[in-house]
């Protein structure tokens, strides 16, 4: 094990303060943690935020909520509101990890969770992520749960938080605080990178800069939720592909949209072709069916990993046909 400092930030200020280059700072430790055990992340400091206040969840005058980046995964998917208001996030948030593992793991940390590719982890293959000019194994290797929208030829990797997507389609905004005591706000669809032209860097956050609230806008009035996760297993699993929606129909036609995928990109992936093809638009099969094709019509698979194409298409469709309140009607005879 290689030696670390650690600290328990007294404060927010604190812990920006104390942050050393080379340093990371830990809230719930499940990922952090086992890249640590692994060898892949070797910060010679630890701030520990694990105890910062923020860890409630207020309403904000806007009728949305402010999110503490310590509130954990469970809190924050049981918390009434949210399963009142925004069930998309209660039901991603619980379709991740598992109860244990939720109960650690905070709102903060989720979002900046690093990806789950084999090669990124394993110190004895070329990662391009992890040692930058190495190469990237996953492109001619075994890339079955890799990215098809979004890579680059230096790196394929998917982004792996359900929570993400989901604050994705409700338009969530991040608050953060930095050194010299700067705050800013910055809306969730522009905080994670693509890996064009560097896979190393998955954020535009500063080394010290501590992401303290989550803002959830109001939802659209009348909409219905859904977040839809295919994987390999019921549960403990990370999205193959994920869908989250939230759609608002009057009569058979849609009048907004917010679309998020997950499992499919380096980063939740803002699905804004689906958004802008069903603006407005009839409330049918083959509409969801035109616009999932226009979305994923720059995908481009690996090999492994082609099934994600043809399985997004149909998770998109069936999940707005479900909230859209559609008789399910085959993919098949959909695309006949
Ligand atoms: C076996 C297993 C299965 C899992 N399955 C899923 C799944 O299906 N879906 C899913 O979404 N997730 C899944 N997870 C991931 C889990 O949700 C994350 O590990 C967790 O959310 C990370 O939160 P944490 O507080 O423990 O972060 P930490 O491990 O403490 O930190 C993660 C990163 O975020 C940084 N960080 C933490 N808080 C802040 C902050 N406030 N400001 C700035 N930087 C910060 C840290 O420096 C670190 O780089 C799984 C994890 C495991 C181990
Ligand atoms: S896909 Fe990205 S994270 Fe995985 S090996 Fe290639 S460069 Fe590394």
């Amino acid at each position: 094990m290689r030696p670390f400092a650690y600290r328990r930030a007294e404060g927010p200020d604190d812990a920006v303060r104390s942050l050393e280059t080379g340093g990371r700072f830990i809230a719930g430790g499940t990922n952090l943690l086992d890249l640590m055990k692994l060898g892949v992340e070797h910060p010679h400091q630890l701030v520990d935020i694990a105890r910062l206040p923020n860890d409630a969840i207020h309403e904000t005058d806007a009728g949305g909520l402010r999110i503490g980046a310590r509130v954990s995964n469970t809190a924050l998917a049981a918390d009434p509101r949210v399963r009142r208001r925004w069930p998309l996030l209660s039901s991603a948030l619980l379709s991740g990890a598992s109860p244990q593992l939720r109960n650690k793991a905070t709102t903060g940390g989720n979002l900046l969770q690093r990806t789950r590719c084999e090669y990124f982890q394993d110190l004895g293959r070329p990662c391009n992520k992890r040692a930058p000019g190495s190469g990237c194994g996953a492109l001619e290797g075994y890339n079955r749960n890799h990215a098809i929208l979004g890579t680059s030829e230096h790196c394929i990797a998917t982004h792996p938080s359900d929570m993400a997507v989901a604050l994705t389609a409700l338009d969530a905004v991040v608050e953060t605080r930095m050194r010299d005591g700067r705050t800013r706000s910055l809306p969730i669809r522009e905080l994670h990178c693509l890996p064009d032209p560097r896979p190393e860097v998955e954020h535009v956050l500063e080394h010290d800069e501590l992401i303290e609230q989550v803002v959830l806008p109001a939802p659209p009035d009348g909409a219905a939720h859904i977040y839809r996760k295919a994987r390999d297993r019921a549960s403990y699993a990370f999205a193959l592909v994920s869908v989250a929606v939230v759609l608002r129909t009057v009569g058979d036609e849609v009048r907004e949209a917010r679309v998020a995928l997950g499992g499919v990109a380096p980063k939740p992936w803002h699905a804004t072709r689906i958004e802008e093809r069903l603006r407005n638009a009839p409330a049918t099969h083959e509409s969801f069916l035109e616009a999932a094709r226009a979305e994923l019509a720059p995908a481009i698979g690996r090999g492994h990993n082609d099934f994600k194409v043809p399985l997004a298409e149909r998770l998109i469709v069936t999940t707005l046909a479900e909230a859209a309140g559609l008789a399910h009607v085959p993919h098949r005879e959909l695309i006949r």
